[in-house]
């Protein structure tokens, strides 16, 4: 799936919800978050990205690891 890493923290611009065919990018406290079990791979949100907070998750840095482990997080908790 793809990921939103911490370049999106107190952005939040939404343009990427805008462009989710299946609506799996929802809204935590500072930033977004892509729903890893709804994401379908489609890309559509990498290139609309003000940030490029974007990537596919094994595509992410070693500095960004932090995020898929936030990401992970904050879907087990809802
Ligand atoms: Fe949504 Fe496609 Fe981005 Fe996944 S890759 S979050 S399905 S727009």
């Amino acid at each position: 799936p793809y990921v939103i890493a911490g370049d999106c923290l107190d952005i939040m611009d939404q343009s990427c919800t805008e462009e989710c065919p299946v609506d799996c990018i929802y809204e935590g406290e500072r930033k977004l978050y892509i729903n890893p079990k709804e994401c379908i791979d489609c890309g559509a949100c990498e290139p609309v990205c003000p940030v490029e907070a974007i990537s596919q998750d094994r595509r992410v840095a070693d500095d960004m690891s932090d995020h898929i482990e936030d990401n992970r997080r904050f879907f087990t908790e809802v």
